[in-house]
């Protein structure tokens, strides 16, 4: 998928709004971090992480869109090893993996207030 630079502004601000003040007021800020120099995974894999949201048939079980997440930015963080595991998943340490469902929410949102037609179509 390709994003213009005002779409992936407009996911990003919406991601801030409805996450990250939650991300911090749990105290993700201290544990949550990906690589060496510890990015936030939300800056660090936007364009994997609305990949993975947006083509995945939308839908209220929220482990409906862990596969895509898993294939699109969970295989592309430097956090997950080569077996597929992560040990910031394992201790509830990544705010993408602990927040999913609103940030989920907050991506489909966007979308539709990017795309009124096409959030309008059955
Ligand atoms: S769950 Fe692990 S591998 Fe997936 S984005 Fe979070 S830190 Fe990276």
């Amino acid at each position: 998928m390709n994003f213009t630079p005002d779409e992936l502004t407009n996911y990003r601000e919406a991601l801030r709004d409805r996450v990250c003040s939650l991300c911090r007021k749990f105290g993700y800020e201290e544990v949550c971090g990906v690589g060496v120099d510890g990015a936030c995974p939300f800056d660090m894999h936007l364009e994997h992480i609305l990949e993975a949201v947006l083509t995945t048939p939308r839908s209220a079980d929220i482990g409906a869109y862990i596969p895509k997440i898993r294939e699109k930015v969970c295989s592309e963080c430097a956090n997950q090893s080569d077996s597929g595991t992560c040990k910031s998943r394992d201790h509830a340490y990544c705010g993408l993996d602990s927040f999913l469902i609103l940030a989920v929410q907050a991506v489909e949102d966007a979308f539709d207030r990017m795309h009124p037609a096409k959030a309008n179509t059955p």
